[in-house]
């Protein structure tokens, strides 16, 4: 009974909020995805992985480091982001306005397609960390939101691939948003915002996030794992990335 209740919800719904992608709003063909419809799907910018630098930036082949890699200490052993991300509003940038979706409008559904994204480029990270987290959000903040979406995300990509995910970090000061402030006062916000949470000890962890702007805040998660969690390796996996060049272009405006 309550199944049969069910099929008639849905297809009340359906009627009159018949399913369609999640960013062009197009009714969905057969065989679409839920969510994306393919022609959406086509068109996110994948980041090439076949050759990137530690910080994830895809590189010439003649390169091994991207400048900035180059000239700073190296604390990650690797990050990977699938695709680029554009913090403009931009209602055709298909994997932008998915995150922003998940993200802003409490849209948890998507994490499992998001994960999926996740799961694609971070493959050549899976055999090499023991346990997965994510970086945390500030307490109210969390509340007020009502979920971390980092948190959805690690959760997700630990179903797939069957490794632990643990909260290993607490958000301990309250910063401003990172997107919009200008490189130096990125890294002066988020220096000290985090502090090591109960964990059980390991070598090697992942590091989730929905977006590396900067990789600031990655950075800092990362150095407090390593000097006070112990942890050896710390590797890094984001759905999305800030390219470069957008990143100068909001430091000149
Ligand atoms: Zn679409
Ligand atoms: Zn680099």
């Amino acid at each position: 009974m309550r199944s049969l209740s069910r099929a008639l919800a849905c297809a009340v719904l359906d009627l009159f909020y018949p399913p369609h992608c999640a960013v062009c709003e197009k009714p969905f063909g057969d065989g679409e995805r839920a969510f994306l419809c393919r022609e959406c799907e086509s068109k996110i910018e994948r980041i090439n992985q076949n050759h990137v630098c530690h910080c994830g930036l895809p590189l010439p082949e003649a390169l091994d480091l991207c400048p900035e890699c180059a000239r700073s200490e190296l604390v990650f052993e690797q990050i990977r982001s699938f695709g680029w991300y554009e913090e403009r509003e931009d209602p055709h940038h298909v994997l932008s306005t998915l995150i922003k979706i998940f993200k802003y409008s409490g849209e948890q559904a998507l994490a499992p397609l998001l994960a999926g994204y996740l799961a694609e480029a971070g493959e050549p990270l899976r055999s090499l960390v023991e346990q997965i987290t994510f970086v945390p959000m500030y307490l109210s903040d969390e509340r007020e939101r009502g979920f971390n979406q980092a948190e959805l995300l690690a959760r997700a990509l630990g179903r797939l691939w069957g490794i632990p995910v643990v909260r290993a970090l607490d958000k301990t000061k309250k910063t401003k948003q990172q997107a919009g402030l200008p490189r130096e006062e990125r890294r002066e916000n988020i220096r000290g915002a985090f502090g090591l949470a109960k964990f059980p000890p390991c070598a090697s962890i992942l590091l989730v996030d929905d977006v590396c702007t900067s990789s600031a805040t990655l950075t800092e998660c990362a150095q407090v794992l390593k000097k006070e969690g112990g942890v050896e390796r710390v590797y890094g996996l984001t759905v999305a990335r800030v390219a470069q060049t957008n990143i100068e272009r909001m430091e000149g405006t």
